[in-house]
């Protein structure tokens, strides 16, 4: 028989319990008994959801209080010595000491966090010091297991295997490798295993996501050993292999020749590998086929993927077939009964976790019992998919027409930066080392409290605008009068960067409870882009009129860009990325066009997600690059040569794009980098970056006010490698989270600096 299989579920729970539940404990008014009794009715609810859904194997050890990464380092006692003092004798104190960092007298910093693989959840980067010890500290995945088989339910425990585990952490010394520690990591994998198995468990689910990285010898050498060696640990386990996000590619040969029992493939992202792993696999290896999107929303095509099952059911024994997700559910919500306020036509299109079991479900059962036996859920589901190809939702011809009259060359190009500055400086007259922010100034309780209450319906649309118009007033007010030279209005009106323009454009639909676990506690809730998007009106222009209306200093028009709309989306699958996004920069260019003809000088396009858009194999990085940059290309260059072109990009790592980065032509880029000490300008220095460049000086994540001094020092590290005339002054992100007590003084602070610099630079100027 083919098994129905799942490989992770959400974690935070139909209504976000996990959120509430961890923030009253940090809160400091719920019990550590409160905490985790709320966790554990997360995990019955789950297993008792795939349960009835009919799933054969369910996993354990999916769920995490925090994050599952944390939790294989916990398992296995990787806790750096910060951690290990006498004020974090209790394990959860411990536990999220290294999730969130302690603010007390010595305040401890958190672990590293970053992206998972190219989702937007955030995993907690495990640190590994030279001659690390490694013991089964705590058998978290054995504790889930007997819960689990305590309620009822047999699962299969899912562990981080340890290859990722190792490639995924980082060290504090550049002179060894993570993976160099793999054999003294191994004897305590080994006796998980043996503890898994002798408490019973018939089955392990190893992840090894790092397979679907380009293929490393070292990489595949240690996948070898410690495979072999789990494998020869616990005999009486089998293994579930599992890689996903993509294919194996060139990793096929080496994992087909593990010792493992099933393995699990990305029929989603990559279906065309199925045939060949059908071709060489070993005559006792089952294919877990991840055929349901495990990271989108879109119900599954089951007519397609039954097309696909049926040609490994033609090759293997039925027992040799496993029907899963593509990934773990945890990148999708939990649950889309919840959902009232979503159109009736498109709500028929989509699929959220607990639809995706059902999915998984049928799927199995049609190969076991023949399509008759779910005749009506498959024929539903084939009106469904004709629906929304056929819905008047979906496609405009107008948009397929002006899309198809676009030439990238010719309609993403400017003049060269060396003709159009001296115009854009003639008009504009800044001094040098120009100051100006990113765009949001804080949301204060009192704004978040106004948005509250129109949402209620408690105070009128009028009287909302009124307060917003307030709140831009009184940050432009404060800008005037600390010296700043370009200004921004604030964004008061804006809850969320990308969903303010995803509920002014078409083709894009929102959820009310479509949440999807960020990191922690936090939890994003994506737009759906589901149709050709146009933009009806005008967004910002009022906005900004209304601004410039208050000062005679330059205001900037601030826009959210293309690829940084569609990377925090998420995006229809039934045509290529790139022309959502082209659409998408089409609409971003008319809005440019408008600030422009409304008289805005300087239009700023934040592309923050630009670099997380990357694909996980290098050899794909360029098509991505190409698209990503003739997008914002598109967006930016339907203004006059003299209007200024403002991008931002909050990280530091450039190296890998740089040269994508020079290709987008903005005339000012500003940057994350006080916290890198401005180690990124070394890439800026080493391509020759023309345009001006504004590296942050300020570190807006942590509530520090930052001296005049160090800002200075920050700025005169900046002049060794970018020309005077270049550089410009400013902090490393918006000031969104920050209190005004926090950011009045640190940009007095940086106003000062840049004087500083100011005198300096003249001294030096007319001395040469
Ligand atoms: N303009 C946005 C802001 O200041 C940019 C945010 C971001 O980079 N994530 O809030
Ligand atoms: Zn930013």
């Amino acid at each position: 028989m083919a098994k129905a299989v799942n490989l992770g579920f959400s974690r935070i729970g139909a209504n976000r319990q996990l959120k509430k539940a961890l923030e009253t404990f940090w809160a400091g008014k719920s019990s550590r008994g409160d905490l985790l009794a709320a966790a554990k009715q997360i995990r019955r609810d789950n297993w008792a959801m795939q349960s009835a859904a009919g799933i054969d194997e369910i996993p354990s050890g999916d769920f995490s209080l925090y994050d599952h990464v944390l939790d294989t380092a916990i398992t296995f006692g990787v806790i750096p010595s910060r951690f290990r003092i006498a004020a974090l004798s209790s394990d959860l104190d411990r536990y999220f000491a290294m999730a969130r960092g302690m603010a007390s007298q010595q305040p401890i910093g958190a672990l590293e966090m970053t992206k998972w693989f190219d989702t937007n959840y955030h995993y907690l980067v495990p640190e590994f010091s030279a001659g690390q010890e490694f013991s089964l500290a705590q058998p978290l995945a054995v504790q889930a297991y007997q819960e689990a088989r305590t309620l009822g339910h047999e699962t299969r425990p899912v562990i981080l295997g340890p290859v990722s585990f190792l490639t995924l952490g980082k060290t504090h010394s550049a002179d060894f490798s993570t993976l160099s520690l793999l054999d003294g990591l191994l004897p305590a994998y080994e006796e998980l295993l043996r503890q898994l198995q002798a408490a019973g468990a018939r089955w392990v689910q190893i992840d090894e996501p790092v397979l679907v990285f380009d293929a490393d010898p070292g990489i595949q050498r240690s996948i070898t050993a410690a495979i072999t060696r789990l494998a020869n640990a616990a005999p009486g386990l089998k293994i579930l292999l599992a890689s996903y996000f993509g294919g194996l590619g060139d990793n096929l040969d080496t994992v087909l020749r593990l010792p493992v029992h099933a393995l699990q493939l990305d029929l989603v992202r990559a279906p065309e590998q199925l045939d060949s792993v059908i071709r060489n696999a070993p005559r006792n290896l089952a294919l877990s086929l991840g055929l349901v999107d495990g990271r989108n929303i879109w119900k599954a095509d089951l007519a397609k993927a039954l097309e696909t099952a049926g040609r490994a059911a033609d090759a293997l024994t039925p027992d040799r077939i496993f029907i899963a997700p593509s990934c773990s559910l945890l990148h999708v919500p939990v649950d889309l009964a919840g959902e009232t306020a979503l159109p009736a036509e498109i709500k028929d299109w989509l699929a959220f976790g607990k639809q995706k079991l059902d999915e998984v479900a049928i799927l199995a059962r049609a190969l076991n019992e023949g399509r008759e036996a779910v005749r009506e859920a498959l024929e539903e589901n084939a009106a469904s998919m004709r629906r929304r190809k056929e819905s008047g939702l979906v496609l405009k011809q107008d948009v397929r027409k002006r899309v198809a009259g676009i030439d990238a060359a010719r309609d993403g190009s400017r003049t060269p930066f060396s003709e159009r500055n001296p115009k854009q400086q003639a008009i504009l007259q800044l001094p040098l080392f120009p100051t100006t922010t990113i765009g949001s100034f804080p949301q204060t309780p009192e704004l978040r409290r106004r948005r509250a209450q129109m949402r209620k319906g408690e105070i009128t649309a009028a009287e909302y605008d009124g307060h917003i118009r307030e709140e831009i007033a009184h940050a432009i007010a404060e800008q005037e009068r600390i010296g700043i030279d370009v200004l921004v209005h604030g964004e008061a009106e804006r809850n969320d960067m990308v969903e303010y323009f995803g509920e002014l454009l078409d083709g894009f639909a929102f959820t009310g409870n479509g949440w999807v676990q960020s990191y922690g506690s936090r939890c994003v809730k994506p737009p759906v882009i589901y149709g050709d998007v146009t933009r009806r009106a005008p967004m910002t222009v009022e906005w900004w009129r209304f601004a410039q209306s208050r000062t005679r200093l330059p205001m900037k028009g601030m826009l959210t860009g293309p690829v940084t709309i569609l990377q925090w989306s998420f995006v229809r699958n039934d045509q290529p990325r790139r022309d959502t996004c082209r659409q998408l920069a089409l609409a971003i260019r008319d809005e440019t066009r408008d600030l422009e003809a409304a008289g805005c000088k300087i239009i700023q396009i934040d592309e923050p997600a630009f670099r997380e858009g990357l694909p996980l194999r290098k050899s794909d990085a360029p098509e991505y690059l190409r698209w990503a940059v003739d997008c914002f290309r598109l967006a930016s260059s339907g203004v006059r040569e003299s209007t200024q072109i403002h991008t931002h990009m909050c990280y530091a790592e450039f190296n890998e794009i740089i040269d994508a980065i020079a290709e987008m032509d903005a005339d000012v880029i500003s940057l994350e980098s006080a916290r890198s000490q401005m180690e990124l300008l070394d890439a800026f220095a080493a391509h020759a970056y023309r345009n001006d460049i504004g590296p942050g000086v300020y570190d807006i994540h942590s509530p520090r006010v930052p001296s005049a001094e160090e800002m200075v020092a920050l700025l005169e590290r900046a002049l060794q490698v970018i020309d005077a005339r270049r550089l410009w002054v400013n902090p490393d992100c918006g000031l969104k989270t920050r209190t005004w007590e926090q950011v009045t003084p640190a940009l007095e602070n940086m106003v000062v600096a840049a004087g500083r610099l100011r005198v300096t630079a003249q001294v030096n100027r007319s001395a040469v």
